[in-house]
C-alpha cells in the first residue's frame, strides 16, 4: 500500500505522473527499478583476446553487438581490461585502451594486398593466395640461397637471404613452435615485433 501524504501527493502529480514520478511516490516495484539501471553491456557477446600492440601482451574483454541471428551484424562497440587476465588484471595503458577505435577505423587493412613489380597499386588478393605466394617465395630463395658448408666445410646449415619477424602477443606456446619451425628452415634473421 501506498504511503504518500497530501504534500508528496501535490508536489508530484502537480508537475508529471511520468514513470519517474511514480517512483519518487514509491509505486515503481523494485526489479522496475532494476530494469531501469540496466548494466549496460549485459546483452552483449563477450569475447577475450589479447591486445596486439606490445610485448606486454595483456588481456581484454571485446563487447559485440549482435546476438547471431540472421540479419544481426555483429559489431565491436567496447573493449575494456580482463580483470581475470595475469598480466594486466584489468588495466590497459593509452594504446590499449584505443582499441575499439583501432578497430572500427575505416584505414584498417583487412585483407591482404599485392603490388606487382613496377606497378603503382595496391590490389587485393585472398588469403589462399597471399600464403601461396609467400611459401612460393620462401620455397625459391630457400633453394637458392641455403648454406649447407662453411668455407672450412663445416655444416652449418643457414639461410640468410630471408628473416623472420615474429608477433608479439603470441603465447609461450605459440612463440615457442614458431621459433622451431624458424630455426629448423636455417633462417637466422629472427626478431620480434616487440622490439619495433
Ligand atoms: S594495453 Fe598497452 S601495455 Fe598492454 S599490451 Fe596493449 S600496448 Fe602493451
Amino acid at each position: 500500500m501506498l504511503k504518500v501524504s497530501r504534500r508528496q501527493f501535490f508536489k508530484v502529480t502537480g508537475t508529471t505522473l511520468a514513470s519517474s514520478s511514480l517512483t519518487l511516490l514509491g509505486a515503481a516495484p523494485a526489479p522496475a527499478m532494476a530494469e531501469v539501471r540496466q548494466y549496460k553491456l549485459a546483452r552483449m557477446t563477450e569475447t577475450r583476446n589479447t591486445c596486439p600492440y606490445c610485448s606486454v601482451a595483456c588481456g581484454v574483454l571485446l563487447y559485440s553487438l549482435g546476438d547471431g541471428a540472421k540479419n544481426a551484424k555483429a559489431r565491436i562497440v567496447h573493449i575494456e581490461g580482463d580483470a581475470d587476465h595475469p598480466v594486466n588484471r584489468g588495466t590497459l595503458c593509452p594504446k590499449g585502451a584505443g582499441l575499439t577505435d583501432f578497430i572500427n577505423s575505416p584505414n584498417r587493412l583487412t585483407h591482404p594486398e599485392y603490388r606487382a613489380p613496377g606497378s603503382d597499386k595496391w590490389e587485393r588478393i585472398s588469403w589462399d593466395d597471399a600464403l601461396t605466394r609467400i611459401a612460393r617465395h620462401m620455397k625459391d630463395d630457400r633453394d637458392a640461397n641455403f648454406v649447407e658448408r662453411n668455407d672450412e666445410g663445416q655444416i652449418v646449415n643457414r639461410w640468410l637471404t630471408t628473416g623472420m619477424l615474429a608477433a608479439s602477443a603470441s603465447s609461450n606456446e605459440v612463440a615457442y613452435i614458431t621459433h622451431k619451425v624458424v630455426r629448423a628452415m636455417g633462417t637466422l634473421a629472427f626478431d620480434n615485433q616487440a622490439r619495433v
